[in-house]
């Protein structure tokens, strides 16, 4: 269950009503939810039902303002909480009951012309956000690693330039605390998706997250990894699924479409898809696109290059601006015939 206290619960107030739950072998944590302090009861009755002598009492004292039965081991994420779906907005971006919001932009941060020449194009095609990594995840440690701070540098004037939201990858604490300072949206890419002291410190930060799924991580494991993020302290999180890893070799990874309707079954957190790196290939990014609207995305994260033959990283799957453009036209036909 958990336990969200009065603004007005005075110390002593919630000092009894951990003792009285302490009796009951009850303990968690604290933390704020929706501008309000919740207490998590993770041990003891954390499936507590409204029919429990424990729940009725608890929710009777001094000091609580509502309790709230969760089913799900991620208590913070569930639909239940915010049935309504939460939105995330930076900028112009917003994604999250109702809104779209597709971010567009290269793999990489190659120069400052690559950078600022994509950002113009994904802006005039209807992107409010803007990709583009810093910080690379290279298989190989030969491979070209990103241009780290001086890309945060690239990314800020792009959005001083066109007011786009910047959305970047952090790998480690170091880099998402310092992402936070130049960046809109700090993501956390497949490779990181349990590490879980990156996540801890994401749930320190006062901007937003985007969480890619683990490759092989199931949907309750995905949303226990979003669930660090909330226990923290931030409930900015967006979702991304961006394919899992399959026995089928044509495509990079294999996009999962059910898992659209099926988180949006289970959490309020919105939902972005990534076709791109799913497909690994050009030909499948707009059809993947178009099929995760139809499914319900609340956002897509597609990767577009000028050039995209001559990409220092992902070439094979980035769009050129005007097969972007095409997408996102028909991505918005989808979503009026769907609504
Ligand atoms: C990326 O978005 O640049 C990226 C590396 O994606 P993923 O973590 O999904 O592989
Ligand atoms: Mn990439």
């Amino acid at each position: 269950m958990l336990i969200f206290l009065s603004t007005e619960a005075t110390v002593a107030e919630q000092a009894r009503i951990l003792d009285f739950l302490k009796r009951f072998g009850v303990r968690g944590f604290s933390t704020r939810f929706g501008g309000r302090s919740v207490f998590v009861a993770a041990e003891g009755k954390p499936f507590c039902s409204p029919s429990d002598p424990v729940f009725q009492e608890v929710a009777d004292m001094d000091g609580v303002d509502e309790v709230v039965p969760v089913s799900a081991p991620y208590p913070l994420c569930c639909l239940s909480l915010r049935p309504e779906g939460s939105v995330i907005k930076t900028l112009d971006f917003s994604v999250g009951n109702g809104t779209f919001g597709v971010i567009g932009g290269p793999c990489t941060v190659e120069s400052e012309s690559q950078t600022l020449e994509t950002a113009r194009c994904v802006k005039a095609a209807g992107a409010t956000a803007l990709r583009g990594g810093a910080f690379k995840p290279r298989t190989s440690p030969y491979a070209f690693q990103g241009l780290k701070e001086e890309g945060l540098r690239i990314l800020a004037k792009a959005r001083q330039e066109t007011g786009l939201a910047v959305v970047t990858e952090a790998m480690s604490s170091a880099e998402a605390l310092l992402i936070e300072e130049y960046a809109d949206v700090v993501q956390i890419g497949t490779r990181n998706a349990q590490n879980y002291r990156l996540l801890e410190t994401c749930g320190q930060l006062r901007k937003p997250v985007l969480l890619k799924r683990g490759f092989s991580c199931s949907l309750d494991e995905f949303l226990m990894s979003a669930e660090y993020i909330l226990a923290g302290g931030n409930e900015q999180v967006i979702l991304c699924e961006r394919g899992i890893r399959t026995f089928e070799t044509y495509s990079r990874y294999t996009l999962s479409v059910g898992a659209i309707p099926a988180l949006k079954m289970l959490t309020h957190l919105p939902i972005v898809v990534d076709p791109s790196h799913a497909a690994g290939r050009i030909d499948l990014v707009a059809p993947l696109a178009l099929a995760s609207v139809a499914a319900g995305a609340d956002g897509l994260l597609v990767e577009v290059h000028p050039d995209p033959k001559k990409a220092l990283c992902d070439g094979r799957q980035s769009l050129a601006p005007e097969e972007f453009e095409s997408m996102f036209k028909a991505c918005l036909r989808v979503r009026a015939a769907i609504r």
